[in-house]
């Protein structure tokens, strides 16, 4: 029997308190379940270069609870260790036997998937142990040793003849305030949390399987069951498998083993490979965000080496792509790090901006192969993009080949489809292509209605970010700007050098002005003259876009410079001078029948800028029925 000191390295120390004062104490299972999985690889690879001349065979982990004893095991039938090895890897903490395997094996076991990094993990298992034993006997023809230490730097080391076997059990004596960690729910919860996907197959108990019926069995047959391992994980999830292997199943199915609670399907993937400069794998998916944007659940998670490390993901993926689904698996994003130093380490930058770059390429492919199957879908995932456009310059560079601008009637164009379609006819007198849409097909009914009416195209765009997004897009091209269909009357909106006919008189004009002014009384609305054709609508409410776009981006973030958060809703009464009401007004002698007539016609141009509500709604409606009696 040997006793000794542990030998903490000191330059060491420092990583080794802050982890544990910063991590849960629930990833002890996930490092000691890691260095099962690393001793299991371990001997998969020596096997396979020759190196050790056993049987590897088909070896799985297994995670024993026994109540009643208050421990917790981990157990597996991987490389084992040495009286020797347990010295050198357990003894000497910060010391880790996975970095010093790569090194050594360098060529070889590069895409072996060990998992250890620091030699720090095992040492977890103090955070929710008052003695932990490890009985381990090395695929060497070498005894079995036990190794039990109780948390202070004293440990014991022997030699044992418990142990038969190749492969080593970690034994935990569960602290008293840990006893968590002896119930089954909470294990089973911690596999499926972190361990679901890992490369070794874990058993926790066992379950029972009903064995398939014989043919010819008789109708009142019960059928015969038997009891299985209950295996948590499956050790080659989708990511992990090349792509053209995969059917489009084959990645629903992951979806739906990822997130078991949701049902809806996604609308498309994006599989992520690649090796150089830095390791990553993962599958993407595009989901219906439109029903959905609950997303604090179901989120992208990251791996590495198939082992859960967070589904944080906040630095790694660009805040655009948070939207998205899936996972990340990267050997070359630390582990236990914190966020400030993940966010500041260069691979992780380089991560951030290969997945942008990857699904700016995917949003590309995709539209090419299918133009209608995109456009079905652009509603579902217009957000992402447009949240791309206004945050990533990188992808916003790329986003003409896949971004769509539906109209009002139901077609879908590319920016270049665009402007070449309304170029000709949309552009004003100074030459600038003005580029009309809508925000909502009904509230805007009636001003859509009148730009369809002259020959323009409106553009239905109803996503939350798109005044961020035309603001972008106005600074970003030459010679176009973007106007709301209600922005002002359409001849001012696309101004065309054309003579102007006005039907009254100047004097007319002023007095008619005058006149609404009086009856309208309300500091909402400045009351503007045109000399519009006499069958447009002779009252017409508009809101300039700038006030209402600055409004709008304060609204959704950002554009805040401006301060125009709190000023009250401003309005424009665009009269038309040569309509036949404007006439009337005029000739009406009668003050109060004056007043009614321009009061009738403001409401009704409220009406269809939706600003009729209330007690005016009520009035107006029993105003009209009054009329109809007349
Ligand atoms: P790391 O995994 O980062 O190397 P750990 O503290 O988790 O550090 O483990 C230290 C070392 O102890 C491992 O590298 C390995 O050599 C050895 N070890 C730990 N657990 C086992 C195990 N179950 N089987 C064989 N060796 C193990
Ligand atoms: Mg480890």
């Amino acid at each position: 029997m040997t006793k000794g000191n542990i030998n903490v390295s000191v330059e060491n120390i420092f990583p080794l308190i802050k982890k544990f004062l910063y991590s849960d104490h629930e990833i002890f299972l996930r490092e000691l379940i890691s260095n099962a999985t690393d001793a299991t690889l371990k001997l998969k690879h020596l096997t396979s270069i020759g190196e050790a001349k056993v049987e590897y065979g088909n070896p799985k982990l297994e995670v024993k609870i026994d109540k009643e004893q208050k421990t917790l095991r981990i157990i597996d039938q991987g490389i084992g260790m040495t009286a020797e090895e347990v010295e050198k890897y357990i003894n000497q903490v910060a010391f880790s036997g996975a970095e010093e395997f790569l090194e050594k094996y360098k060529d070889s076991a590069k895409d072996s998937g060990i998992i250890g990094h620091f030699g720090l993990g095992f040492y977890s298992a103090f955070m929710v142990a008052e003695k932990v034993e490890i009985i381990t006997k090395s695929y060497k023809d070498e005894p079995a040793v036990r190794w039990i230490c109780d948390g202070s730097p004293e440990f014991t080391l022997e030699e044992t003849t418990d142990k038969t076997e190749r492969g080593t059990e970690i034994v935990l004596h569960i602290a008293e305030d840990s006893t968590e960690f002896l119930e089954e729910a909470k294990i089973r919860e911690l596999l499926s949390k972190y361990n679901k996907f890992m490369p070794v197959p874990i058993k926790f108990g066992t379950k029972t399987h009903t064995l398939p019926l014989p043919e010819d069995a008789p109708e009142d047959a019960v059928a015969e069951t038997e009891e299985v391992d209950n295996i948590i994980n499956n050790p080659t999830p989708a990511w992990t498998i090349a792509p053209s292997e995969l059917t489009s199943e084959d990645y629903m199915k992951f979806y739906h083993e990822l997130y078991p609670m949701q049902f809806e399907e996604p609308l498309f993937n994006i599989h992520l490979n690649v090796d150089y400069p830095f390791n990553l794998t993962g599958v993407l998916f595009f989901p219906k965000l439109s029903n959905n944007l609950n997303i604090d659940k179901d989120k992208i998670q990251l791996y590495q080496n198939q082992v859960f490390v967070t589904d944080e993901v906040k630095g790694i993926v660009p805040d655009f792509l948070m939207l998205l689904r899936g996972v990340i698996d990267s050997p070359d994003i630390p582990l236990n790090v914190s966020r400030s130093y993940l966010q500041a380490d260069g691979a992780v930058k380089k991560i951030s901006s290969y997945i942008t770059k990857k699904v700016a390429d995917k949003m590309s492919s995709l539209i090419n192969e299918n133009r209608e199957d995109y456009e079905k879908k652009w509603n579902d995932i217009k957000i992402v993009i447009e949240y791309g456009i206004i945050t990533e310059e990188k992808f916003a560079e790329k986003a003409d080949k896949f971004t769509l601008y539906p109209t009002t009637d139901g077609k879908y164009f590319l920016w270049n489809e665009l402007i070449e379609k309304i170029q000709p006819s949309h552009t004003d007198k100074d030459g600038n292509t003005v580029i009309l849409y809508a925000t909502n097909a009904d509230e805007q009914h009636s001003y859509i209605q009148a730009a369809n009416d002259k020959g323009y195209d409106v553009l239905l765009l109803d996503s939350p970010v798109i005044s961020h997004v035309i603001q972008k897009l106005e600074t970003s091209k030459e010679k176009i700007s973007f106007a709301r269909v209600d922005a002002d009357h359409i001849n001012n909106l696309i101004k065309k050098d054309e003579p102007v006919i006005s039907k009254l008189t100047e004097t007319e004009k002023e007095s008619l002005k005058k006149n609404v002014e009086e009856a309208v009384k309300d500091a909402k609305f400045t009351v503007q003259l045109e000399d519009l054709d006499s069958n447009d609508a002779p009252f017409t409410i508009t809101q300039p876009e700038f006030m209402r776009r600055m409004k709008e981006m304060q609204a959704t973030g950002g554009g805040g410079m401006f301060g125009m958060g709190g000023l009250p809703e401003m309005y424009n009464l665009v009269v038309n001078s040569n309509s036949e009401l404007s006439n009337q007004i005029l000739k009406t002698e009668n003050p109060e029948e004056k007043e009614t007539l321009i009061k009738y016609a403001l409401d009704l141009a409220k009406l269809s800028q939706n600003l009729l509500k209330g007690k005016d709604l009520t009035d107006f409606i029993q105003r009209s029925y009054k009329q109809l009696e007349k």
